[in-house]
């Protein structure tokens, strides 16, 4: 087992998105300063939004752009398969575990029951749809049931600690926490469970992902401590954003890979340019090759202060890269 292993996980269910590209180039800068390995997941458990070309898409987008990983759906690799939809068997076994254990609990709930509690809420009109029954009922309800999920159990009281590399202790209280669904009627998995088995059962020990997910770390470290199982160290990056501060979107930027490739933006460049959106340059210059921010990478430097993507300040380096390192 190398000693540092972090993971690309993208869903497949769009155009490549330069945020994945973000999150990937950290993520493999970081394994690579530090001699580690870089496996690359393809979290395709949303079986309405998921679709196999937007995968093909994806990576060739990052090949493209020159991010290359050691495992993956493409080359393979010891843990695989790299995809979850391959992999429904295991987080069967884990979601019946966490059952078995009184950890989690069917649940039979209708949508149509979860919409109507979800209209009453907030005039302090209980029970939950996960009423108190079926949190305790016996586990055996499921086999006269044409459809159920499982849900975790969280706990009603207490608090907990999300402990970010960058941002230190992060206290949460686990009575603002739903039950969450962990595994669906469709026998699919949902992201907290798969994300949790899966970064486990790949030896997976750095989570480097966008500062979006801060709030589901709460639920993934408690099945982390119901499973037994040692959590990884957390990093959450600061997210790309508009120019009014917002998350990036397509309304103010395009954001497909594939848009700055047909455009004429080159692989070197596009990887600079977001490297710097959280990466202080060194000194003065804001040109560097992906070698050389390997060659300096430091994980505690990244900024969190988040920066507004500026298609002109890219189209500035671009020039910068075909003007220094293409024209003749
Ligand atoms: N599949 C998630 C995404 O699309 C990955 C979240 C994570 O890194 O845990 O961003």
């Amino acid at each position: 087992m190398a000693d540092v292993c972090v993971r690309i996980a993208p869903s497949p269910t769009g155009a490549p998105h330069v945020g994945t590209a973000y999150i990937a180039l950290f993520n493999i800068a970081y394994a690579r300063a530090q001699g580690g390995k870089v496996i690359l997941r393809i979290e395709d458990t949303d079986q309405t939004r998921s679709r196999h070309h937007h995968e093909d898409r994806l990576l060739s987008a990052l090949k493209w752009l020159g991010l290359a990983w050691d495992e993956g759906p493409d080359v393979g690799g010891p843990a695989a398969p790299y995809r979850q939809s391959e992999r429904l068997d295991q987080y069967e076994k884990y979601a019946l575990q966490l059952v078995e254990a009184g950890h989690a609990y069917y649940s039979f709930t209708t949508p149509e029951e979860l919409a109507a509690w979800r209209s009453r809420r907030g005039q302090g009109d209980p029970p939950p749809y996960y009423a108190e029954r079926e949190r305790s009922a016996s586990q055996n309800r499921a086999e006269t049931a044409d459809s159920y999920v499982i849900r975790m159990k969280m706990p009603r009281e207490g608090t907990g600690v999300v402990i970010d590399s960058l941002r230190g202790e992060i206290p949460f209280e686990y009575a603002t926490i739903d039950d969450q669904i962990i595994l669906k009627s469709d026998g699919f998995p949902t992201y907290h469970l798969a994300v949790v088995v899966d970064d486990h059962l790949m030896d997976v020990d750095n989570v480097i992902r966008g500062e979006e997910w801060i709030s589901s770390t709460p639920k993934h470290l408690l099945l982390y401590q119901q499973l037994g199982w040692d959590p990884p160290r957390y990093t959450h990056l600061p997210l790309l954003l508009n120019p009014d501060r917002s998350k990036m979107s397509k309304r103010r930027n395009p954001t497909s890979i594939d848009y700055y490739r047909r455009a004429g933006f080159l692989p070197a460049p596009m990887l600079n340019y977001l490297a710097l959106m959280a990466y202080p340059p060194d000194g003065e210059e804001e040109k560097f090759s992906f070698q050389q921010l390997v060659d300096r990478f430091d994980l505690g430097r990244v900024n969190l202060g988040g920066s507004a993507f500026d298609l002109d300040k890219l189209s500035w380096l671009n020039g910068r890269y075909i003007r220094e390192d293409l024209t003749p």
